[in-house]
């Protein structure tokens, strides 16, 4: 058996053209173009080519982008003045603030700055309850990327045993919820989880959202189960022309002739994970133009 690869980037391509008409709608109908402003601190490089490909895939599918850069040395206060004005400027619906943040910034304050009808990212803690109580509201990125994934392979993720390895904010626990959500049986692994392999052995589907370079080996997989691997490591590699290439959490070489369908990385979640901020962008437009009624309001 060799997994078919789950091709992130050519489902996101897919996706983007029904994105940018929605966003053609929003305009059209509503008057209200749909606009992100992207806020990097610091020169992280990793972080810089984020930005990058999100602001242009912003411009590329009919949305106003906006790009604020703040030295690495920025105080706090300054990035929180930054938001609060991004908060108040009615051309700018969606507001991403780039993590990781440098160790002056408490990214936790950042993010509860942030309006909950403008938190793109679904990283606030009100966004946060919403999904946890099943309310309707901006879902997070990369699990609502994962989820996408999962289901273009399987239809339905009903009575599927789901294993999620990480129990972050924003992956583990939002991924965990969307998929009890979709009827699937989720356990959440993590640090202290103890024989991890054997736990992983149950799962029809694993993700993985570790951040542990190709951690998850080829005997902690059940045959024909489905990997989607969140993670995104730089490793040393002398013969790239950086020194360094991009590795998942996932043992992908290994894992591929065991399993029935596995997402690469590259070319993964990550490029859905931006098809899924450019869906929110136009969905929080929606709630500012109240073409759409935000929860709670
Ligand atoms: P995080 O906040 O560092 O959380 C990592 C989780 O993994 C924690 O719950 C931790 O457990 C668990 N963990 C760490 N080492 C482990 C081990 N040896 N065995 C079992 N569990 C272990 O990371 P994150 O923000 O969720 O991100 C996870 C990965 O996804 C990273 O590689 C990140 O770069 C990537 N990511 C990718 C995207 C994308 O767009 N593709 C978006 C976001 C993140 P404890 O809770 O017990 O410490």
């Amino acid at each position: 058996m060799t997994a078919r690869i789950i091709d992130g980037r050519a489902i996101a391509a897919e996706l983007s053209q029904s994105i940018a008409n929605a966003a053609k709608r929003a305009t059209t109908e509503h008057g209200i173009e749909p606009g992100l402003a992207v806020v990097l601190v610091g020169d992280n490089p990793a972080s810089e080519i984020y930005v990058r490909s999100k602001t242009a895939k912003t411009a590329a599918t009919n949305m106003r982008s906006s790009f604020y850069k703040l030295p690495a040395t920025a105080p706090q206060a300054e990035l929180l003045e930054l938001v609060e004005r991004l908060n108040h400027d009615p051309t700018v619906h969606g507001i991403l603030v780039q993590l990781p943040l440098p160790p002056q910034i408490d990214s936790r304050k950042v993010i509860e700055a942030i309006a909950p009808a403008k938190d793109v990212d679904g990283f606030h803690p009100l966004t946060a309850g919403l999904l946890s109580t099943g309310l309707p509201g901006i879902v997070p990125c990369t699990p609502l990327a994962c989820i996408m994934l999962a289901k273009k392979v399987h239809g339905s993720l009903a009575g599927m045993e789901a294993v999620v390895i990480g129990r972050s904010n924003i992956v583990g626990k939002p991924l965990a919820q969307l998929l009890l959500m979709e009827n699937a049986t989720v356990t959440i692994a993590h640090s202290k989880t103890r024989d991890l392999p054997s736990v992983c052995r149950r799962g029809d589907i694993v993700f993985a959202a570790v951040g542990q370079p190709e951690m998850v080996r080829r005997d902690w997989i059940k045959p024909g189960a489905t990997v989607i691997d969140v993670g995104i490591n730089r490793v040393r590699d002398e013969s790239a022309k950086s020194g360094y290439r991009t590795v998942g959490d996932v043992d992908f070489d290994a894992v591929r002739p065991k399993a029935e369908a596995i997402s690469p990385v590259p070319g993964g979640v990550g490029p859905m994970t931006i098809a899924m901020l450019l869906k929110n962008t136009v969905r929080a437009a929606r709630y500012q133009s109240r073409a759409l009624a935000f929860p709670g309001r």
